[in-house]
């Protein structure tokens, strides 16, 4: 049985982050699978808001299959660097495009990700889309993705060592006792992955050294199965930075709604532009957390509604709380262009007030 995760101070969750981060490093190496139920595990964790799992927490694996797909997604577009016959990126030793039986086919979720991009056709370009608009559709690949996580990376997530069946094992995230090659789809999507106490909360403290490590060493894989060279430029940010592509539609509907000033300092975007490459990927003081919960949402909601687009509010809300909920003392947040204010528990506190207040 393994002990809680985080509950012995410091000294604990810097072990915890430790074995995660190990599972990735030292379990087999012949997919991506790995990387990718762990990324999506921080991130159902993280969009729960306070993650308060004393009691442990329990991950519905439709709701992580649908978290993989979003992964997934960017991922499985033509890269730039391959051959044409060639154009989506493998991942796993054994996904062979285009092969069709046994372990020359394609990689089980990719290619339901794949499958499902082309049903849905051209005009979807997100998956907050598809789940949207091909209900029917989404709910095929989460099906198809759920078994295949079921089967494996469930299963074989906490072994390590190289040899992956006979490797050391100890299943301190969750107990993996129901998951196997056995399980079958319509069995897959009623199973939970039951996180042991203190697990999510370490998961979501952890998220900001995890994630650029998990992205990391998923980038790797992906060179290896391709024969690219590593580092190879622009691989990572093509696969997890996809520059917010297929956003144009939503962006000409914000600036009729909005204006086309800057959504931080007000200042016309052509000469401004500046304020969000300088706050990059930081969070902002409560002032400015104002802002964006006053938004107009009706008219925000109008907007969805036209563009068949997923508003997405409550979920933003919760991440944030979520994000500001774990933000660590001493850390820069962003105040406006050059000027950084640094956490605190008072910064803490005033942030999760705004975000409570616009709770819907
Ligand atoms: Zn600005």
């Amino acid at each position: 049985m393994a002990a809680p995760a985080a509950d012995h101070g410091s000294a604990g969750e810097v072990a915890f982050l430790q074995r995660v981060l190990s599972l990735i490093e030292q379990g087999q190496k012949s997919a991506t699978y790995k990387p990718a139920v762990l990324l999506a595990l921080i991130n159902c964790c993280a969009r729960r808001g306070h993650v308060a799992d004393a009691q442990g927490m329990s991950i519905p694996v439709a709701e992580l299959a649908a978290e993989v797909i979003r992964l997934y997604w960017d991922q499985v577009r033509p890269y730039p660097g391959l051959p044409a016959a060639r154009s989506r990126l493998r991942q796993g030793s054994g996904d062979r495009l285009g092969g069709t039986s046994g372990r020359l086919a394609p990689a089980r979720i990719p290619a339901a990700v794949d499958r499902l991009r082309d049903e849905c056709g051209p005009a979807v370009r997100r998956p907050e889309q598809a789940e949207l608009a091909r209900p029917q559709e989404w709910q095929g690949a989460v099906r198809s993705v759920a078994e295949a996580l079921a089967k494996r990376p469930l299963h074989r997530l906490q072994t390590m060592g190289p040899g992956s069946r006979d490797g050391v094992r100890e299943a301190f995230l969750f107990d993996d006792s129901a998951f196997g090659e056995g399980v079958s789809g319509s069995r897959a999507i009623t199973l939970t992955v039951d996180l042991r106490p203190g697990v999510a909360r370490a998961l979501v403290l952890g998220a900001p050294l995890l994630r650029p490590a998990i992205e990391v060493e998923w980038s790797r894989l992906v060179a290896a199965f391709n024969t690219l060279a590593w580092p190879e430029a622009d691989l990572r940010s093509f696969l997890f930075d996809p520059a917010r592509s297929g956003l144009g539609r939503v962006r000409s509907a914000l600036i009729d709604a909005e204006g086309s000033g800057c959504f931080w300092c007000g200042q016309q975007v052509g000469s401004d532009g500046k304020c969000n490459g300088d706050k990059s990927n930081r969070l902002v003081v409560p002032g400015l957390l104002e802002s964006w919960a006053s938004r107009d949402r009706a008219a925000l909601a109008e907007i969805a509604v036209d563009l068949v687009w997923p508003l997405g509010f409550e979920r933003s809300r919760v991440t944030a709380v979520s994000a500001y909920s774990t933000l660590a003392d001493g850390l820069p947040v962003w105040e406006a262009r050059g000027v950084w204010r640094l956490a605190s528990p008072d910064l803490r506190r005033e942030a999760l007030e705004v975000l409570e207040s616009t709770a819907a």
